[in-house]
């Protein structure tokens, strides 16, 4: 039976998921520890229960207890293509769930009265569709409201979504994706404190669309007054320029970036526009929060909740301190359709290191989605893998410009693209390309041609996220 409304809040779950959580926070080597084993071994439990994933530990029955690392890796496509063979519930079912994303359901609707759907953009292969039970979300909820600020001792629970104030989420609404899903969750509990005894706690929510013309999303924003803003970097970037220029005059508390890579060049300028802090966080559709930025800038993985395991192209491990090609993540909180060594096509490095803020959840760093690493050679030369990240800071530093796009059109080819709000083009696009080609100079890539683009940055056509440096897509050139 169908419940309309929201997923609601199940106050004893929400208290115990806040408390573990906060336990974890102060001793990730010991109660994190011990909490990721419990959960791990009650996962595995619980995945039998998956006819996909029965098969599975079937085949790695040599093990045991049964061991995480004796488990066939698995993608998003077989995910999709075995859809009713993967949820622990047996009525969750390719058809029910498309029924309800695509009949009347309303964003954050309960499906089947317990769980949260949500779908993936797409940026890579087919969208996927993701199920989440309450003990997720309030995994979730527990991760942004203790981590997203820095160290655990920075701030009482709440005191990421704090009752009062009013969140702008500017991002991708025109689906059911996992960013609008969960803020609409909130507001829609904000509205009806019936159905959650802690829906006065919930905090004054709005969406927009991140899609919209810039100067209209500026308008919309300036009547709303939001205290928190919560989007994209390069979206981030654009309003802090326009917060700059003084034709827009938000008082924020606090910038919550996610969803694309936030540079050191997008972070000082939001943060000189705003004059406030800018958190960000590292998440997939598959995983919500894997990671959070600590005060020294470091990601540190959420292990208590989610395992990444850093791997070549083969799927086998790469050691510490080596960029792998991919990670097989484990969700150690849904049980209803489980997340057991999902290959992740992000290129993440576990540095190996402690971070001097003293956290001791791992500290990662996010080169981005494998797929937009470029492998540039002209003429005659070696092939060079060239990181996104790194040539992006080239462009920041040296032509003195965030917003932009770099779009790989050949191996031996680059086309430089400014948002049309870019003062003078091209003055930044020489001092672009002069920063660029010193860069890759150093690489030992000698010829690589690179040329002003005149059309506007793509943007991805559902979520409106902007990759900064990417290839162009097929029958650009
Ligand atoms: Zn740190």
């Amino acid at each position: 039976m169908q419940r309309p409304g929201p997923l609601a809040v199940d106050p004893w779950l929400w208290s115990r998921t806040f408390a573990d959580t906060w336990l974890a926070g102060l001793d990730p080597a010991g109660a994190g520890a011990r909490q990721r084993e419990r959960r791990l071994a009650s996962l595995l439990t619980a995945a039998a229960g998956s006819p996909l994933y029965r098969q599975r530990l079937r085949a790695a029955r040599g093990s045991t207890p049964p061991q995480l690392q004796a488990l066939e890796p698995v993608g998003k496509d077989e995910l999709m293509h075995r859809f009713d063979e993967w949820s622990t519930d047996r009525r969750v079912t390719r058809a029910a769930v498309e029924q309800f994303l695509y009949g009347s359901s309303r964003l954050a609707d309960a499906f089947l009265g317990q769980y949260l759907v949500w779908t993936s953009s797409g940026t890579s292969g087919a969208p996927g569709i993701f199920v989440q039970d309450a003990a997720s979300i309030a995994a979730y909820e527990a991760l942004d409201a203790w981590r997203l600020r820095g160290s655990p001792a920075q701030g009482p629970p709440l005191a990421a979504w704090s009752f009062g104030q009013r969140f702008a989420f500017v991002g991708a609404t025109g689906g059911h994706f996992a960013g609008v899903v969960s803020v609409e969750r909130l507001r829609r509990l904000n509205t009806d404190p019936s159905i959650a005894p802690f829906g006065w706690l919930a905090p004054t929510v709005q969406t927009f669309s991140v899609l919209r013309p810039l100067e209209e999303l500026a308008a919309q924003l300036q009547v709303f007054a939001p205290a928190v803003l919560i989007t994209y970097p390069s979206s981030a970037a654009a309003l802090a320029r326009l917060q700059l220029e003084q034709r827009l005059n938000l008082r924020l508390k606090e910038v919550w970036c996610g969803g694309e890579q936030l540079s050191d060049a997008q972070r000082v300028l939001v943060r000189r526009a705003f004059n406030c802090p800018v958190r960000n966080n590292y998440g997939a559709s598959e995983f919500f929060s894997i990671a959070w930025e600590c005060e020294h800038g470091r990601l540190h993985l959420n292990d208590d909740w989610v395992i990444l395991e850093p791997v070549d192209d083969d799927l086998r491990p790469v050691p510490s301190g080596t960029a792998a090609r991919a990670v097989l993540l484990t969700n150690l909180a849904n049980h209803v359709q489980p997340l057991l060594r999902y290959r992740l096509d992000d290129s993440v490095r576990f540095t190996g290191q402690r971070c001097p803020c003293g956290s001791a959840f791992p500290v990662i760093e996010v080169q981005g989605r494998s797929a937009h690493t470029l492998l540039l050679h002209g003429a005659g030369e070696r092939p060079v893998t060239v990181l996104p990240l790194a040539v992006e800071t080239a462009i920041e530093e040296g032509g003195q410009v965030t917003q932009f796009q770099l779009l790989c059109t050949a191996p031996d080819a680059l086309e430089l693209r400014f948002e049309p709000q870019v003062a003078d083009a091209n003055a930044a696009f020489a001092r672009a390309r002069r920063a660029l080609l010193d860069y890759l100079r150093t690489l030992g890539l000698d010829s690589i041609r690179v040329v002003h683009g005149r059309g506007r940055p793509l943007r991805e056509r559902r979520s409106g996220k902007l990759c900064r440096v990417c290839h162009a897509p097929h029958g650009h050139r």
